[in-house]
């Protein structure tokens, strides 16, 4: 086998899907503690602290608790790389979320044992089912009571419409917290509270007909736990690796994150049965992962990481081949060759510059702003994955200054931020207001600080009569050049120079849909 095949079959990438406060930050530091990369709990919290130190808008996030940047974290387990690619968490999240999922092989879900599914979860699930990325789930806090572990496998089930597999069943819940059994090894770990940091090798036990596990629990636990078994291995379903990787069941394991209980179980299965990365789809061809030219595409943009060099990084999800620094490949958008140099690699102790990377992996790129959203890059060939999509933002905003000798660095403020992808930006045809499109509110409050604190431009954002927004695409040219002027008044440029229609209700835009039947009014817009 060649590297690249070897390499990119121990690639396991993945995201952790979770509802705020079920547990996401506190599993990762615990995935990043097995891995090796941090040698205590604390350090996610800590590294945070350090990075928003590094750039004052961050300030912002942190004032409101959120993560608007997502980052993405490598580190060695079993032989394997593992990929945890971090997705923002705030309330009033977008389709930076949204993107993040299209650049991973696989999902954790958290869940909460009081809460059970929440919304966020259900939206998130959502787009993992669009591409049947495979899930496993890990039902967090048995530390404390929540419902009854049968109840929220249903609940999964019903409201999330993925078959459970549960893998580890807990013993009781709570201050009755005892342990979980593997339910396909038979193993038994038994739960011994403040031992939080460290691996807990020593409680395990082979079966549950150890005597050991009958000393520790006592004769009646015991027996109540081999009824309840019974009963859910009646009930369920058993581990099925094709259908998890079809993304029709979910494995389901039980545990503490905070407090490290049942997280090496979760790894351990995690590692053997997570998938490796897949062929993906371009606009041509199907592009296999152990193809030997690089190929791979942009997800997401972040700029002024550091702001003393107001760089911008470009996070590419490689999907064949190896990529070496230093090295050219064509940007799909331009049809140019471009030199990778630079390329930073996500180690989970710091970022660091990369000689290396394959199938899986995530590099960033540095650029000045000539890397968007959904470029791909090839050696070779000329290559253009698609599925990354550009959704209609559902808020839109007039850009107002305070002073107007600024509207030069407004526009570009507003161009450059809305190429990291979390807001949209159109200029009508007809006139030269500036409109920003976002999915949540708070993405105007985090423009608005951004374009103060980066390129010192006051601006505020003001009502304006739009309701929703659809990319036109007409193959007919007198037709669209009719439509048009017809409908200038309702046009704009996105800022990738696309016609886009605002309507400025829902009824207007039925309407400019039935007059104009030859044109097409699209949703979203796939990067091209
Ligand atoms: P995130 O918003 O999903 O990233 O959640 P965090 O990891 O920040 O956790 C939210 C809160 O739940 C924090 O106060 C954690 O300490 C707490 N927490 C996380 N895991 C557990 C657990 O297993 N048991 C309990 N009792 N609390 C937990």
């Amino acid at each position: 086998m060649s590297d690249v095949s070897l390499e990119a079959a121990r690639r396991r990438t993945f995201a952790i899907v979770s509802h705020p406060d079920a547990g996401k930050t506190t599993l990762t530091e615990k995935l990043l503690l097995f891995g090796g990369a941090i040698q205590m709990a604390g350090s996610v919290k800590g590294r945070k602290a350090a990075r928003h130190a590094t750039s004052d808008w961050m300030a912002l996030e942190k004032e409101r608790g959120i993560s608007v940047t997502s980052s993405v974290m490598q580190f060695p387990y079993e032989g394997r790389i593992v990929n945890l690619l971090d997705t923002p968490g705030h309330a009033d999240f977008g389709e930076d979320t949204y993107r993040v999922l299209t650049a991973v092989d696989s999902a954790l879900m958290v869940i909460d044992v009081a809460k059970g599914v929440e919304e966020r979860t259900i939206k998130l699930m959502e787009v993992c089912r669009l591409r049947d990325t495979p899930i496993m789930t890990f039902i967090n806090k048995l530390d404390r009571e929540g419902k009854p572990p049968i109840d929220l496998l249903d609940e999964v089930e019903s409201v999330l419409g993925i078959q459970c597999a549960p893998v580890t069943w807990p013993i009781g819940m709570g201050q009755r917290l005892k342990g979980v059994v593997h339910l396909v090894t038979g193993e038994v770990h038994l739960y011994e509270p403040g031992r939080n940091f460290t691996r807990q090798d020593s409680t395990i036990f082979p079966s549950l007909d150890d005597p050991g596990v009958a000393e520790r629990l006592g004769d009646a636990m015991l027996s109540e736990l081999r009824d309840e078994l019974e009963l859910v291995q009646g009930a369920s379903h058993p581990f099925d690796p094709a259908a998890y990787l079809a993304g029709k069941q979910t494995p389901v394991f039980f545990g503490s994150a905070v407090n490290n209980f049942g997280v090496q179980l979760l790894l351990d299965f995690f590692v053997e049965h997570a998938p490796p990365p897949k062929p993906r789809a371009t606009t041509t061809r199907e592009v296999g992962p152990y193809e030997s030219h690089l190929s791979g595409f942009v997800f997401k943009i972040q700029a002024n990481m550091d702001p003393q060099h107001r760089d911008r990084v470009a996070f590419m999800r490689i999907c064949s081949g190896k990529f070496t620094a230093g090295m050219k490949a064509m940007q799909n958008r331009t049809g140019k060759e471009v030199k990778l140099a630079n390329a930073l690699t996500f180690m989970a102790s710091d970022r660091e510059i990369v000689e290396t990377a394959y199938p899986g992996d995530v590099i960033g790129i540095h650029n000045h702003g000539t890397i968007s959203i959904g470029d791909s890059f090839s050696e070779g060939e000329a290559l253009s994955f698609t599925g990354i999509p550009n959704f209609a933002p559902e808020l839109f905003r007039r850009a107002r200054l305070r002073d107007p000798l600024k509207l030069k660095q407004l526009q570009k403020g507003l161009a450059q931020l809305s190429e990291e992808g979390a807001t949209q930006f159109f200029r009508p045809l007809m006139s030269n207001d500036l409109i920003l499109g976002a999915v949540g509110t708070l993405q105007f409050d985090v423009v608005a600080y951004r374009l103060k604190d980066e390129y010192g431009v006051d601006a505020t954002f003001e009502q304006v009569q739009v309701a929703t927004a659809r990319w036109i695409r007409c193959d007919d040219a007198k037709k669209l050049e009719e439509f048009r002027e017809k409908n200038a008044l309702n046009l704009s440029l996105d800022a990738a120079g696309q016609l886009v229609y605002l309507a400025p209700t829902r009824v207007n835009l039925q309407l400019a849909m039935e007059r104009a039947p030859a044109v097409q009014f699209l949703a979203t817009r796939e990067h091209a």
